[in-house]
């Protein structure tokens, strides 16, 4: 019943791509050759980070409207560049259990979104596989801090500093767990390095960093 609703919906309302409202799917294939890049290490301080998507106005289109508007083509579009990475990486990883950590966006953030984008985003990405990974909110925001993107990248780390804690329950976490953060852009690497920080003094050990899309001075781009 859900199928033929869903066309009937789609009659009335024919999907349009996210990027350049062209009719016919919710992410054209002329924007998704902006978008799709093989899979790549940006960094390896202080654990690997892993990014998957170019970084063009295209992406920063879907992550504003995946961010901003909760709008959940976008969102499946970065989640599926997530994916891709993480199974590039967790291809050895046996009948280890996934477990994702989203870096957190400030409070006030999420109180004006009225959603927790991370949270949305690593469970979007958590779809995509069988064993489906367990998603733990386990940064949150301990103080206010200026948003990343108004201040300069010698700033964020300061500005990041000190202003994750943890909060997981004792045994959320087992040894033999594959623990990776999730995010969907990585720019200067300190919300990355923060996270690390945080979670190491909670005996909380992430194997990698993945996220959508890189930019940044300290990574090469390819
Ligand atoms: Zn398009």
């Amino acid at each position: 019943m859900f199928d033929s609703l869903r066309s009937l919906l789609e009659l009335v309302y024919p999907p349009q791509c996210i990027n350049c409202n062209a009719l016919g799917e919710d992410f054209c294939e002329v924007c998704k050759q902006e978008w799709i890049a093989p899979t790549r290490c940006i960094s390896v301080s202080p654990i690997p980070m892993w990014s998957s998507a170019h970084y063009s106005r295209v992406a920063t289109r879907i992550i504003l409207l995946a961010k901003e508007n909760n709008n959940l083509a976008a969102r499946k579009v970065l989640a599926q560049a997530i994916a891709q990475s993480i199974e590039h990486i967790s291809a050895n990883a046996g009948a280890r259990r996934l477990v994702l950590i989203p870096i957190p966006s400030s409070k006030k953030m999420n109180r004006k979104r009225g959603f927790t984008h991370g949270q949305s985003l690593a469970q979007e990405v958590g779809r995509h596989f069988n064993n489906r990974p367990v998603v733990l909110s386990a940064l949150v925001h301990n103080r206010s801090v200026r948003d990343q993107s108004e201040i300069a990248m010698s700033a964020r780390e300061l500005n990041l500093h000190g202003a994750y804690s943890v909060n997981a329950r004792k045994g959320a976490i087992s040894p033999s767990d594959l623990v990776l953060l999730i995010d969907d852009l990585i720019t200067s690497g300190s919300s990355v390095r923060e996270a690390v920080r945080a979670l190491k003094s909670a005996n909380i050990f992430p194997e990698a960093a993945i996220s959508a899309c890189a930019v940044g001075a300290a990574f090469r781009l390819r």
